[in-house]
């Protein structure tokens, strides 16, 4: 049950409501900067009745209420002039890691010119073995950063340790939790302190209701920001990197309000089926992708396998153009369209 406090509710009226919970025995969380009280449990129902500081009291019955459908209808996370969520189909695309300047500038131009807003790397990387390329660090988040601005594009980079916040508020506008990271919920607890969209990717051995649990750690954290990503997850087929669940996506639809994307890059782990899989991915509902591209995919320094070249993702736009129309989504460009030279 989700408890909407009257805005004047002074902080000892919310004293005495929490009291009195704390007395009864009924867990509640007091939600930062939004005049809500949670309720875990539906099982305080005359509670309005005797404090007159509650505005109205909303059933919910999923164990994730804030995120739920029973609370609200759609989240629309806005970054800068953009939003994810909405009728937009938000595109985020770019290299697995920032590797150098010449790199990331020619990925920033290549998406500018295509009409695609944001811009992904890594400059951080999370990497199986320590002997793996893991990142420029700070050089390549400014690099980053100095692309996207000269671009006018929006970043989206992970963040792997709260020891990097406060370069990655400088200079990221999505916070990108990684797989690895999902449940990492000191982490998410402290981002959910924020007012930057976080992007929060499924772990790769989520259940679903696992994920959006970890997504209301942000959310009573405040951070209404918050944008799900299918990557997807561990299946006993050891050809396939990971096991893109598609169908997931109308099953969050079914489940929560939050905007959800799809990374078919890692979800399949070949760019022989990223376009197939971001297809599947739009028409199944998807609010957007984010795809893996390298302006020389066999050099890549991370996940080349997966990295579609530009011409592989202008083919890519170029059938999102078709489909788009259809789902009732379209790009965040003026015409409504990615620009192809093509076209
Ligand atoms: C990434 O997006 O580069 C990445 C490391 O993704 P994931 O956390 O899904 O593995
Ligand atoms: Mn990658």
């Amino acid at each position: 049950m989700i408890l909407t406090l009257k805005s004047d509710t002074t902080p000892q009226q919310l004293q005495e409501l929490t009291d009195y919970l704390t007395n009864h025995r009924i867990q509640h969380t007091s939600i930062e900067r939004s005049h809500l009280v949670v309720l875990p449990k539906n099982n305080a129902a005359d509670l309005a009745e005797h404090f007159s500081c509650i505005e109205s009291a909303t059933h919910t019955t999923q164990p994730f209420p804030l995120a739920s459908l029973e609370w609200k209808q759609q989240t629309h996370v806005a970054v800068g002039e953009h939003v994810i969520g909405s009728d937009d189909f938000s595109v985020i695309a770019g290299p697995c890691s920032v590797e150098n300047e010449e790199q990331i500038y020619a990925v920033a131009e290549y998406l500018h010119s295509r009409g695609v807003p944001y811009i992904r790397g890594g400059a951080y990387k999370p990497r199986t073995s320590p002997y793996s390329f893991r990142g420029l660090g700070k050089k390549g988040l400014i690099l980053l950063h100095q692309a996207a601005k000269t671009y006018n594009l929006k970043v989206v980079t992970e963040i792997m340790d709260l020891r990097l916040l406060d370069e990655l508020m400088e200079y990221a506008d999505v916070l990108q939790v990684g797989s690895r990271n999902m449940q990492n919920f000191y982490m998410l607890n402290e981002l959910g302190k924020l007012n930057k969209p976080v992007l929060l990717k499924r772990g790769m051995q989520a259940k679903a209701k696992e994920w959006l649990l970890a997504a209301e750690y942000l959310l009573t954290g405040g951070n209404q920001h918050v944008v799900l990503c299918e990557r997807g997850i561990r299946s006993f087929d050891s050809d396939m990197r990971n096991v893109m669940d598609i169908g997931v996506i109308p099953f969050v639809k079914q489940l929560s309000h939050l905007p959800i994307i799809a990374d078919p890059s890692h979800g399949t782990g070949s760019s022989s089926r990223v376009t197939a899989m971001a297809m599947a991915a739009a028409a199944a509902g998807s609010d957007g992708l984010m795809v893996e591209i390298h302006p020389t995919p066999n050099l890549a320094l991370s996940d080349k396998q997966q990295a579609l070249s530009f011409e592989e993702f202008d083919a890519l736009l170029e059938r999102l153009n078709a489909l788009l129309p259809a789902v009732h989504k379209k790009a965040p460009t003026q015409s409504g369209v990615f620009k192809l030279q093509t076209l």
